[in-house]
């Protein structure tokens, strides 16, 4: 039995280099990362984390020192799954879908780390083993960005080698997002892959219009063009407005996915492992996708999600996101030929680089 005999939590509050802005979130300043090192009584040490936006990352703490914590300890952090299911009936009544969805995934991806280190595997070979790299594209929170500016942020991929790069739209008229998004296009050239993310704005008539106006730009997919829990209104949009729909991250739980898949309309799932309920949370809305005949993405943390887009024979392109997360670890995202590299050492391969991190570090 591989006994677990102590949690610690951690807070850090991040600032970034500069404000971002998206249209229903506001203005980003810092980003939040709980982490926590769970110890084995044998010495060995998982690391798992999760992050926020700048809100409630005190909260995801609090619950899982005050509630997770004492039910843990003391477990056989072998039996994954198994705790994966136990911890979310454990704060199902109060937290389903909200802040408990973020404190599971912290301890599973720690359980996570663990079992790959003790498999002496990478994790993605544990994860699926389908190859060690994975198409990936850049996106920034940039929609208070002037135009110049996000051209210049845009050509900035393109230097770094991306071949896939994606903006958010939701600017007061439809009409200054199009000119964004032709303006885009126009630099871009016709063989780079363009996404766009409208972070729920729009209204479902509104969303309608914008997709076929979208349309002549080639675009891969429109993400959340409105409120997460329209089902209905997701199939309208994509039926009507004739265009590929992305949405996951305001999706935390299994059944969202399920719903949004069987009777809403979703053709790009992103998952993302810090709200899903961690790797075994990911893991199963990748196998619900592929049974659905969808490809799979992800949501930020482009660090952990490099090992498991890379594991799934069905990955689409992983966001590689503008809170730079990876830019705190020993292994900051690892990119040849347009691809995303996932790293060989045993465990999650996420290290935290803690002398980058330290003054970060708050109470809660
Ligand atoms: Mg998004």
């Amino acid at each position: 039995m591989r006994k677990i005999i102590d949690i610690t939590t951690e807070y850090y509050r991040i600032p970034l280099t500069e404000k971002l802005g998206d249209a229903k979130h506001g203005i980003h300043t810092h980003f939040e990362l709980p982490i926590v090192k769970l110890t084995l009584e044998d010495g060995s040490e998982g690391i798992g984390y999760t992050y926020t936006g700048g809100t409630g990352g005190r909260s995801i703490c609090a619950m899982i020192e005050y509630d997770l914590k004492p039910f843990l300890l003391g477990k056989d952090a072998s039996c994954v799954e198994k705790l994966w299911e136990e911890m979310n009936w454990k704060i199902h009544y109060v937290g389903r879908g909200g802040i408990a969805s973020f404190a599971v995934s912290a301890i599973d991806i720690a359980l996570w780390d663990l079992r790959a280190k003790k498999a002496g595997e990478p994790l993605w070979k544990l994860a699926g083993g389908a190859q060690n790299s994975t198409k990936c594209y850049a996106g920034a929170i940039d929609l208070n960005f002037p135009l110049e500016k996000l051209l210049c942020n845009v050509q900035g991929y393109l230097d770094k080698g991306f071949n896939a790069v994606k903006i958010k739209l939701g600017q007061e008229t439809l009409q200054e997002d199009l000119t964004r998004v032709a303006a885009v296009r126009e630099l871009i050239g016709p063989d780079i892959t363009f996404m766009v993310d409208a972070n729920m704005k729009w209204s479902i008539e509104t969303a309608i219009k914008a997709a076929k106006l979208l349309r002549e730009y080639n675009i891969l997919w429109l993400e959340e063009p409105t409120i997460p829990d329209d089902y209905a209104g997701y199939k309208r949009i994509s039926t009507e407005g004739g265009m590929a729909i992305a949405a996951g991250e305001n999706l935390h739980t299994i059944y969202e996915f399920q719903n949004m898949m069987a009777r809403g309309n979703i053709d790009f799932p992103q998952p993302d492992a810090s709200n899903i309920g961690g790797i075994t949370g990911w893991l199963k809305v990748a196998h619900l996708a592929f049974a659905h005949n969808l490809p799979v993405c992800t949501h930020g943390m482009q660090e952990l999600h490099v090992s498991l887009m890379s594991a799934m024979p069905h990955a689409s392109y992983m966001e590689v996101h503008s809170f730079p997360i990876d830019q705190y670890t020993t292994r900051p995202l690892v990119m040849e030929n347009g691809r995303a590299i996932a790293p060989d050492k045993p465990g999650t391969g996420v290290e935290f680089n803690w002398e980058l991190l330290k003054n970060y570090k708050k109470a809660f």
